[in-house]
């Protein structure tokens, strides 16, 4: 059921993904009323959450039902104190993902709005859509006088307009749900001691789905459903030596060297520091000894000189049995994601640097590697053009099918053949948005309802 406005965006970027979506071989393929429709739709579910929450459980650490059975238990007792219903949760398995778990999220829900209000973020916004509390620093204006304990409704600020520390806000917001203050107005715009933790804990959310805070941290992940077929499909196995190029936070990561069984050598890189915390807090957390960290750019990752000894980046052509791009991009698949204010510039920006990582990317692979490619956006020139540039570019690699394949194929536009378009797979909400009916059983329309994803494998001969 549509709640929000679709997805607002800068006309020149409407402009562009339209022509994308309505690209010659597309209107060849299924005429001009089917594409336009499944534009359209694309706009729609982009600005509303996918109706389950996807949790990777730690099957490394414990059989996958004995983590399913806790988590019930711990979220059975999370519901009652927050709003003092009994509320089960079923927790439902992923029918061909062994270690996914998924869980049912409620709503639009009928909630009243009140007249005390907070506003944050657009990122926070999305965030609570999803489940999550608010935390301190999201919040931009409160009440004059709110006090910790004070019910408020969270509203979000979806075009960056609200100025901060302001007492009420007119401009274009969405209402996401009640909750109550953790904390005091003055607590939370403190300019010396900036505020941490939950600002305003949500009591009644527009969309309710559990809040994973603190709960089973080592035997639950929080992860998009198409960003877990992305380890199965990458086939680590025990004893392989991996990199994952752009690896931070981390979750494909310790994916990976769960999957291994912790054993072998995952090497995980990212060029911002401070993420590099993440990606090590992640691998601590799950119990994972098998992943080395470094703070590094992946297009200079090939070293020239040859070196005799392996102390880190950067690595010798063809050290690695499998590789992980799955790369910076433009991430116009993220759910829910109400208002985005990136120029067609900035959007653009993206396939040259995808590039010049998915060469270094062929180099770093041994001789019948396997290397994933993958991508949170819906763009042709960021997926299906880059396969068609990468396969004309490098004759050393080949197309090959995905295990699993959940999703859609390629998208036509790019010059590939259909058989090649078939082992692609293209997470597309938008192909089955009327029919993602919250009636069906979550296995059925977990593999529809997701976010814009896209994923392809190759191997190098
Ligand atoms: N794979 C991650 C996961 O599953 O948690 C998400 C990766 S995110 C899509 C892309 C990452 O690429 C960002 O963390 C960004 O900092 C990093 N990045 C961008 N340019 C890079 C470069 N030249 N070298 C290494 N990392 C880069």
């Amino acid at each position: 059921m549509s709640v929000f406005p679709r997805i607002s965006l800068k006309p020149e970027v409407t402009e562009h993904l339209r022509s994308v979506f309505l690209n010659k071989e597309v209107l060849a393929a299924v005429g001009l009323q089917e594409a336009e429709c499944r534009f359209q739709k694309l706009l729609t579910c982009l600005s509303h959450p996918p109706s389950y929450t996807c949790v990777r459980a730690s099957t490394h650490l414990a059989p996958l039902e004995d983590i399913r059975l806790s988590l019930e238990e711990e979220l059975k007792k999370q519901k009652c104190s927050s709003s003092g219903e009994k509320l089960s949760i079923q927790i439902a398995q992923h029918p061909q993902i062994k270690d996914v778990l998924l869980l049912p999220v409620d709503g639009p829900r009928p909630v009243e709005q009140l007249s005390s209000e907070v506003v944050v973020g657009a990122q926070c916004g999305s965030a609570v859509l999803r489940g999550a509390h608010v935390f301190a620093p999201g919040i931009i204006a409160s009440p004059k006088y709110m006090k910790a304990g004070d019910l408020v409704s969270v509203f979000s600020d979806l075009e960056g307009r609200c100025t901060r520390g302001a007492t009420s806000f007119q401009g274009n917001k969405v209402f996401v749900g009640n909750g109550v203050a953790e904390m005091d107005r003055s607590a939370i715009f403190n300019a010396e001691t900036p505020a941490r933790g939950v600002g305003v804990r949500m009591v009644d959310p527009l969309f309710q789905s559990p809040s994973f805070d603190g709960v089973l941290p080592s035997m639950a992940f929080l992860q998009n459903l198409p960003s877990v077929v992305v380890g199965h499909v990458l086939g680590p196995q025990p004893g392989e030596r991996i990199l994952d190029m752009c690896a931070a936070p981390g979750g494909k990561t310790c994916h990976i060297a769960a999957l291994m069984g912790d054993k072998g050598e995952v090497v995980a890189l990212d060029r911002i520091r401070n993420k590099i915390d993440r990606i090590c807090q992640n691998a601590q957390t799950l119990r994972l000894q098998s992943i080395k960290a470094y703070c590094f750019d992946s297009t200079q990752a090939v070293s020239v000189e040859p070196t005799e000894e392996y102390k880190g980046p950067p690595f010798p052509p063809e050290s690695f049995d499998r590789v992980l791009l799955d790369a910076p991009c433009s991430g116009l698949g993220q759910r829910p994601n109400m208002a985005s204010t990136w120029s067609l510039k900035e959007i653009c920006s993206y396939p040259p640097l995808q590039r010049k990582l998915f060469q270094a990317a062929v180099r770093l692979l041994k001789k019948g590697g396997v290397l994933v490619y993958s991508t949170c956006t819906v763009t042709l020139a960021e997926n299906e053009e880059q396969v068609a540039w990468a396969l004309k570019t490098f004759p050393c690699l080949t197309l090959q099918p995905q295990e699993p394949h959940i999703g859609a194929e390629g998208m036509p536009g790019a010059g590939l053949s259909p058989e090649q378009l078939s082992i692609l797979q293209r997470f597309s909400p938008e192909l089955s948005w009327d029919s993602i009916n919250t009636t069906a059983p979550l296995s059925c329309r977990a593999d529809r309802d997701t976010i814009g994803f896209f994923i392809a494998k190759f191997q190098k001969t």
